[in-house]
């Protein structure tokens, strides 16, 4: 009988570890998030197992350089080198800091990685978890906003305060402006629909200023804290909107989230 021929695929790349699982007794399953593929699944073989090299080091909320073996007759990824490059210790010991970063990790799963966008979605996790790593508590809001409102962006929505979503006309600095929740964008005063709620004329600054500049410069940008806690509502709103589903991150967290 004629052997079936394997084609060996090595794959190297760089991913953050969202979750793991545990396979049968000893194997330690991993979901990975990485810009190239997504997210997808990999097991280090024996990684529960006490002598276990890798084992220890690929956990949630770290990153790192995955050397992986495709299987393609068992359709799997097996972990043959992992090479640590950062653990967010600072995220893990301070839990308003860990159910942020646990809400983000949902809304990557829930979102598949952000479809066409998984590259782009790969980078602000990844700047986000580095910033939120170092960043003092008092700022946090503002990074939570930011990650938040670049989200709502990726995963297609319109977020441009500019221009009305609905009838297209350019909304001056002087005009009211309105979130229409109904139809999911910023609505000029005409297209106002009793679904929407009004837009302080600060914010509407803020989210412009913030999608025309980057998110490290954006953190700088003070900004009332009542009107960021009412954005932050706003976009968890739109976000499990557009997820078609509740966060379950963000109700058990609700106590260090809000
Ligand atoms: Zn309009």
């Amino acid at each position: 009988m004629e052997k079936v021929r394997q084609i060996k695929r090595n794959l190297k790349l760089e991913g953050i570890i969202i979750r793991n699982y545990r396979i049968q007794d000893y194997h330690k399953g991993l979901v990975i998030f990485s810009p190239d593929i997504g997210i997808f699944h990999a097991i280090a073989y024996g990684g529960y197992k006490g002598k276990s090299k890798i084992g220890p080091s690929v956990q949630p909320l770290c990153k790192g350089k995955f050397d992986i073996y495709q299987d393609p007759v068992k359709k799997s990824n097996k972990i043959l080198e992992y090479e640590p490059y950062v653990i967010y210790e600072n995220i893990k010991n301070d839990l308003k800091k860990y159910f942020t970063a646990l809400t983000w990790l949902e809304i990557i799963v829930k979102s598949h990685g952000g479809g066409e966008s998984t590259t782009d979605f790969y980078y602000l996790l990844s700047e986000s978890l580095g910033t939120l790593e170092q960043i003092p508590e008092i700022l946090m809001d503002r990074l939570i906003v930011q990650f938040l409102l670049r989200t709502a962006i990726l995963l297609g929505g319109n977020m441009n305060p500019s221009e009305c979503g609905l009838c297209g006309s350019k909304i001056s600095i002087e005009e009211p402006l309105y979130y229409s929740k109904s139809d999911s964008c910023f609505t000029c005063s005409r297209c106002f629909s009793h679904n929407s709620e009004q837009i302080a004329a600060g914010l509407k600054k803020y989210i412009e200023y913030s999608l025309q500049n980057s998110l490290e410069i954006s953190l700088k940008v003070v900004i009332e804290n009542n009107l960021l806690k009412y954005f932050k509502s706003l976009l968890y709103s739109i976000i499990q909107e557009y997820l078609e589903e509740n966060l379950l991150t963000l109700k058990a967290g609700k106590d260090y989230l809000v």
